[in-house]
């Protein structure tokens, strides 16, 4: 499945049955992070980020297809 980092927007394929993808098609996970983004920020925010109540920017509606 094709995810987009929640931070820098770069657009990677991970594997559909990767622990991962399953995670984010069952939303327990709300946002995918590229490794880089996940290395660079910190535990907290990590987080944050998942329970889905830190936000970065708005997210747009026509990106369904992209987590
Ligand atoms: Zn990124």
């Amino acid at each position: 499945m094709q995810v987009k980092c929640a931070i820098c927007d770069q657009v990677e394929d991970i594997e559909d049955n990767s622990l991962q993808a399953k995670r984010l098609r069952n939303r327990r996970i709300h946002m995918y992070l590229c490794n880089p983004c996940y290395d660079r920020i910190g535990e907290n925010t990590k987080k944050r980020l998942a329970t889905g109540r830190f936000r970065l920017k708005e997210e747009k509606q026509h990106s369904d297809d992209l987590i």
